[in-house]
């Protein structure tokens, strides 16, 4: 590093750091990037890239770290591109944004919204970058929108060869449509038009369904707002069904009870998972559960806001997290299979699982790559950071994904290898390909897209499931792993370093 440094082009030498150490937003990964840099023009990406090539050293970007996994990790060159965050162009008749690619959520809505402009739909937070969010298809909820990257409608990358590449539905469509959700595979990112709408307010309404009739009403509940989601809450035979539709109506809050929302849906809630993490305790999980449904959610809630302050939420505290994408017709069955696993099982689960709906798409690698979604997601809370055991349930809820034909979202970690992924998607090999070409030496690459999209050795996947491998192996691997992280005391901080970390190995093997 010395060496590099000594030799370091005066204007990289600017935006360079050292000893920076990555931890992602949930501090379940980290990694330590030999340099760390953060660019302010384009010219100063293509010259990083130029030093990647002569030092033989990898290259990552990383936007606001939100990703619960590896994806951005490396131990090479990271760059940041949280100062490339300017807006480029607004238009008003047409309803495009152009803006630098580092712009996080927030900015974006801010900007938008002095236009009078608005995104069509959005996650449930914004704290992460507009490049971030798109590298992984990152979605919101809503029958007849698509996940967020079916916005973009013209990007800017730059090559590890130093291409600039501008690129839309009719300009190297290839890489364009390949770039919509990249991975970080492909290039730099840098600029992105993005389709959006007149700003709008919606009318969100939350309110307490029994388990049984959402799951019985499941096609009619897909349809029955503009944007709708659910809370399943185990152990409760309860969900909460959340429906939002534009609306002109006067702007209405949901009454704030800071005993209620903060005392008890905040930090008793952490005390309360943190004492049952581990032991006789966890017994306690279910009757907690109850009681906090009671408590928190047993009501209905009517909201009316700027569209971006209702599609948001608040996502307490780090944790580990698991979503997959099905065809929206097994929704019910699925949620059923889950629920027997868990009572079977006797397995201790946090709550909510969270369900959501995407209309299908034709971004290459977008998990809703033609079909209509339901993400199913489950959550274990890390309370005060601390681990909890989680890998049995993950093994359970991917085994039941799976056997529905289940994509997982591109930014959780997650067990599926590239022989899983490849035959799942069907313009897969159009996306090894466009990468191949774009970065022939694997500069890009790190050891999640070693494991779940090229291969080892970076030249794309042979079509069959990984030989010797049963589900019951995959099932004694996990045992023996949780069994070797209590004997080391517990599930280590560690557990997640990128570049060789246990847990990408780990799930990668399950
Ligand atoms: C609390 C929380 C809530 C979330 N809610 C949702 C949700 O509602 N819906 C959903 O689908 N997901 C959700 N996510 C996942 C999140 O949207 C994704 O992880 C997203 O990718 C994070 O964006 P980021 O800016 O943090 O990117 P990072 O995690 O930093 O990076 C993600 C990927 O983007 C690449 N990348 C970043 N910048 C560039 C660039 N300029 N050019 C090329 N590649 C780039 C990185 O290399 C990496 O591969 C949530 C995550 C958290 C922690």
């Amino acid at each position: 590093m010395a060496k590099i440094l000594a030799t370091l082009d005066p204007e990289l030498r600017q935006i360079v750091s050292t000893n920076k150490v990555f931890k992602n937003w949930a501090k379940t990964f980290s990694c330590s990037p030999e340099l760390y840099f953060e660019p302010t023009s384009e010219e100063q990406i293509v010259k990083i890239f130029y030093l990647a090539q002569r030092t033989g050293k990898p290259v990552k970007a990383v936007g606001s770290g939100h990703s619960p996994s590896d994806l951005a990790c490396t131990n090479g060159f990271m760059l940041s591109l949280d100062r490339l965050n300017e807006v480029l162009a607004v238009d008003t008749n047409a309803y495009t944004i152009s803006v630098q690619a580092g712009m996080n959520l927030h900015e974006l809505h801010r900007v938008l919204a002095e236009n009078g402009l608005a995104v069509s739909n959005l996650g449930s937070i914004s704290d992460q970058s507009i490049a971030g969010v798109m590298a992984t298809a990152t979605h919101g909820t809503g029958a007849k929108f698509g996940s967020l990257p079916t916005m973009i409608r013209a990007l800017t990358i730059i090559t590890p060869t130093g291409l600039t590449l501008h690129c839309t539905p009719t300009q190297h469509a290839d890489v364009f449509c390949a770039a919509q959700c990249s991975l970080g595979a492909l290039g730099i990112i840098t600029r992105i038009t993005l389709q959006v709408e007149p700003a709008f307010r919606l009318e969100a309404i939350q309110e307490p369904v029994p388990f049984s009739t959402v799951l019985s009403m499941m096609p009619t509940l897909i349809h029955s707002a503009q944007h709708v989601r659910f809370w399943w809450f185990p152990y409760t035979d309860m969900t909460v069904v959340w429906r939002a539709n534009r609306s002109t109506k006067p702007v209405r809050q949901a009454p704030v009870s800071w005993l209620r929302d903060h005392l008890l849906g905040v930090h008793a809630y952490e005390a309360v998972l943190d004492i049952t993490r581990f032991g006789p305790l966890t017994k306690a999980i279910p009757s907690a559960a109850r009681f906090f449904f009671g408590a928190l959610f047993d009501r209905k809630v009517k909201v009316i806001d700027d569209s971006y302050k209702v599609f948001n939420f608040d996502c307490l505290f780090p944790q580990y997290v698991n979503e997959w994408a099905i065809p929206w017709e097994h929704t019910a069955e699925a949620l059923k299979r889950l629920d027997a696993f868990i009572k079977e099982n006797e397995i201790k689960v946090h709550w909510p699982v969270e369900v959501r709906f995407v209309d299908e798409d034709n971004v290459w690698l977008s998990p809703a790559y033609g079909r209509k979604t339901a993400y199913i997601g489950v959550i274990m809370y890390r309370p005060y950071g601390k681990p909890v055991p989680y890998k049995k349930y993950w093994q359970g809820y991917e085994n039941i994904m799976r056997s529905f034909g289940g994509r997982p979202h591109w930014a959780k970690a997650h067990g599926q290898t590239c022989a899983d992924l490849a035959p799942s998607y069907p313009r897969f090999q159009d996306f090894l390909r466009v990468r191949q070409e774009l970065d022939p030496a694997g500069t890009l690459l790190n050891d999640y897209l070693r494991r779940h999209v090229v291969g080892v050795a970076g030249r794309g996947v042979v079509h069959k499931a990984t030989p010797g491998v049963s589900q019951d192996e995959r099932g004694v691997a996990e045992a023996e792993e949780d069994a070797e992280a209590r004997a080391a005391g517990g599930f280590g901080e560690g557990e997640g370093e990128g570049e060789g970390g246990v847990v990408g190995q780990v799930l990668a093997r399950l």
